[in-house]
C-alpha cells in the first residue's frame, strides 16, 4: 500500500511540476514519518525514499536507532524548542523551523561545538494564524539581518504552512507571498506544500514538500 501510495504522490508530483514547466527533480520530497510505525517507514525506504521529517526530537532518536539511518536524509519540520537544538542539530542535516532570533542563535551555539554548519529554512507564519508558529512577514528582514552574522547556519530559504481551507486559490495566495518573500531575500529554497496542498506547492515553486498522510494513510 506504501509503495503504491508513494507512486500515485510521485506521478503528482510529475504533473504538477510539468503544468509549470519545472523539472521534477527540482522538488524534494520530504516523507513525514510522525504518524508511522518503524516498520511502514521501512517500507518507504524500500519504495525508494531518501528523506525523512518527523516534528518531535525525541520520537526521531528513537526511530534513528532503529533505522538503517545512513541511507536517509533526515528533516526536523516540526517547531524546535531552544534547550532541544543540541540534539537536533546532531541528528537532523536540515531544521525546517526556525522561527526566532534565540532558536537561531542555539543552533548556531550547538552546531559550531560540533564543527557543523547547520541547514536550515526560516518559518514564516504567511497566514497570520495565531496558532502557527514563525516569524512575521514584516520582522523578516531584521531576523534575516541577525541571522545572517551567525557562522554556524546557512539559511536555504524560506518554510511555511498553510492553513486548512477546502479553498485551494487561498492557499495559492499563501504560497505566493512565500515565493515574493524568498526572492525579495535572494533565498532560493521554499519547504512548502503537504498532503492537502503539494501540487499547488509546486506550482507555485516549492523546491521541498512535506507529506505524511498522502504516503500512510492514503
Ligand atoms: C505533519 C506535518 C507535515 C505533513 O502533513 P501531512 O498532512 O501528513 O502530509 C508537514 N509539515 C509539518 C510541519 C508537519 O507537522
Amino acid at each position: 500500500m506504501i509503495a503504491a501510495n508513494l507512486a500515485k504522490v510521485r506521478e503528482k508530483i510529475r504533473q504538477a511540476a510539468e503544468r509549470r514547466g519545472r523539472d521534477e527533480r527540482s522538488i524534494k520530497l520530504v516523507v513525514v514519518t510522525k504518524e508511522a510505525e518503524v516498520e511502514e517507514i521501512r517500507e518507504a525506504i524500500d519504495a525508494g525514499i531518501s528523506d525523512i521529517g518527523e516534528n518531535r526530537v525525541k520520537e526521531a532518536l528513537l526511530k534513528h536507532e532503529e533505522l538503517d539511518s545512513h541511507v536517509l536524509t533526515w528533516h526536523m519540520v516540526g517547531h524546535l524548542q531552544s534547550n532541544k537544538a543540541r540534539d537536533a542539530v546532531k541528528l537532523f542535516s536540515v531544521i525546517h523551523s526556525v522561527d526566532s532570533a534565540r532558536l537561531a542563535q542555539a543552533i548556531d551555539k550547538e552546531a559550531k561545538k560540533i564543527g557543523k554548519v547547520q541547514d536550515v529554512f526560516v518559518e514564516v507564519n504567511t497566514s497570520g494564524e495565531e496558532s502557527k508558529f514563525g516569524i512575521k512577514p514584516e520582522a523578516l528582514d531584521v531576523f534575516l539581518k541577525e541571522a545572517g552574522h551567525l557562522k554556524h547556519i546557512n539559511i536555504l530559504g524560506l518554510m511555511t504552512m498553510a492553513p486548512f481551507v477546502e479553498d485551494q486559490e487561498l492557499t495559492r495566495t499563501h504560497f505566493r507571498k512565500l515565493k515574493e518573500l524568498a526572492d525579495r531575500c535572494s533565498l532560493k529554497e521554499l519547504s512548502m506544500g503537504m498532503t492537502q496542498d503539494f501540487e499547488v506547492a509546486i506550482e507555485e515553486g516549492a523546491t521541498m514538500i512535506r507529506i505524511g498522510r498522502a504516503i500512510f494513510k492514503g
